[in-house]
């Protein structure tokens, strides 16, 4: 293996799987390589994968010095999928969370006994078939589906990259089937958000469902209809509301799918910032208002401009609230700290005049979205229940 050189403190560089470019001393190891990495002085770091193309331009994937090859990645799916197995009695979860299973930029979700792959970094990306091959020989899945796309990807100089890497099962992968929560929902593996279910919301939706009775609730960005479900367990009626005909078409199957009544639920294709403005002239109020809005801040920079979209979903979505109502929110972008959402809704509730308190935080479900404590970059997912208090 060819060495990387880099400079910077090495205890602060042992206790974190990333090296910035402006760290990097020398490398002369191709695009996508694994590297042996040391300090100026010395100090064997451990080994990554290399992109002189990225900013994160080493990923540590062992403190060792190992290779990345077939064996070494099956060893680390198969110790992935033990780290999180003990905790869910169905196959329904994330097994392998990049940075946080040493697989820096694979991501795998788990479906029954198919798998959904989603390739975030260059030195993944020339690995596909050794973590198909991989996947092959631990699992033999019924379907492997890559659903490679985003921002993280653009970072690394990748394309987008979609489609059935194997479906020996013949299943239809526009219609597969998650269970959670005693629920069962469709979700399509094909056309789909991200990965195609967002198990990451799995103990904010139990949450959330305990606090609902009775009454009206109103799921904004409803996707398939996570929340919705659960919320027609416990409401009277449910208002969906998604930017997504596909996903509103889920929506309504799974809501017939777990034998609900389809006259209790409303739903609506719409942009949510519009419908919070038409829906705030028909005077209508809800009792519970969940928003589960995609990522606002990508980036760094993009923060400030985030934090006004979130000011203006609490307070418009305040605006419908019944008195002493419910409300969760939820930002999905590791750039919106707790601090910066405080301040969202100590802004956000300010104008409308009416007081409210903290019931819940909410975080992901770190059992498989694990958050090592040398990477808190890993922790994105942050929610907050207010009620109102008279
Ligand atoms: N709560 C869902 C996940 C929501 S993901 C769950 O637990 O499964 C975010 C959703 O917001 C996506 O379905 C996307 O289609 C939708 N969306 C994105 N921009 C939107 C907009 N401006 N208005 C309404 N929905 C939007």
């Amino acid at each position: 293996m060819e060495r990387a050189i880099v400079k910077g403190s090495p205890a602060q560089m042992l206790n974190h799987p990333w090296v910035y470019s402006g760290n990097l001393v020398e490398c002369k190891a191709e695009k996508g390589a694994s590297v042996e990495v040391y300090s100026k002085s010395g100090v064997f770091l451990g080994s990554a994968i290399y992109n002189p193309e990225s900013s994160i331009a080493l990923r540590f994937y062992s403190r060792k010095r190992d290779k990345l090859d077939y064996y070494a990645i099956k060893e680390r799916i198969i110790l992935a999928d033990g780290k999180r197995k003990r905790y869910f009695t169905e196959p329904y979860y994330r097994i392998v969370f990049s940075e946080s299973d040493m697989l820096p930029g694979l991501i795998i979700d788990r479906y029954g006994n198919g798998f959904v792959l989603q390739i975030n970094s260059y030195g993944m990306e020339i690995r596909r078939s050794e973590i198909v091959k991989a996947l092959y020989d631990v699992f033999q899945p019924d379907f492997i589906v890559e659903r490679s796309s985003g921002y993280s990807r653009r970072l690394e100089g990748l394309k987008e990259n979609s489609g059935v890497l194997m479906n020996e099962s013949g299943l239809d992968l526009t219609r597969v089937i998650v269970a959670e929560g005693g629920l069962k929902y469709y979700v399509d593996l094909l056309k789909g958000q991200k990965t195609g279910f967002y198990y990451d919301q799995r103990r904010n939706r139990e949450i959330i469902e305990s606090y609902i009775s009775g009454g009206i609730v109103m799921d904004l960005f409803s996707y398939v209809g996570a929340f919705t479900l659960r919320a027609l367990r416990k409401a009277n009626k449910v208002f969906a509301v998604d930017i997504s005909e596909e996903s509103i078409t889920l929506l309504k199957e799974n809501v017939k799918f777990n034998g609900f009544s389809e006259d209790r639920i409303i739903v609506e294709v719409k942009d949510a910032f519009d419908f919070l403005e038409e829906v705030g002239s028909l005077k209508l109020k809800f009792d519970f208002i969940i928003m589960d809005p995609p990522s606002f801040a990508k980036r760094g920079r993009d923060v400030e401009s985030a934090i006004a979209s979130y000011i203006e979903l609490v307070s418009k979505g305040i605006d419908i609230l019944e008195n002493k109502g419910q409300m969760a929110i939820f930002s999905c972008s590791n750039y919106i700290k707790w601090e910066h959402f405080a301040s969202v809704l100590q802004r956000g509730t300010r104008s409308t005049g009416r007081s409210f308190s903290i019931l819940d935080y909410m975080y992901q479900d770190f059992r498989d979205h694990r958050v090592p404590t040398n990477f808190p970059e890993a922790e994105y997912l942050r929610g907050y229940i207010i009620k109102e208090d008279i």
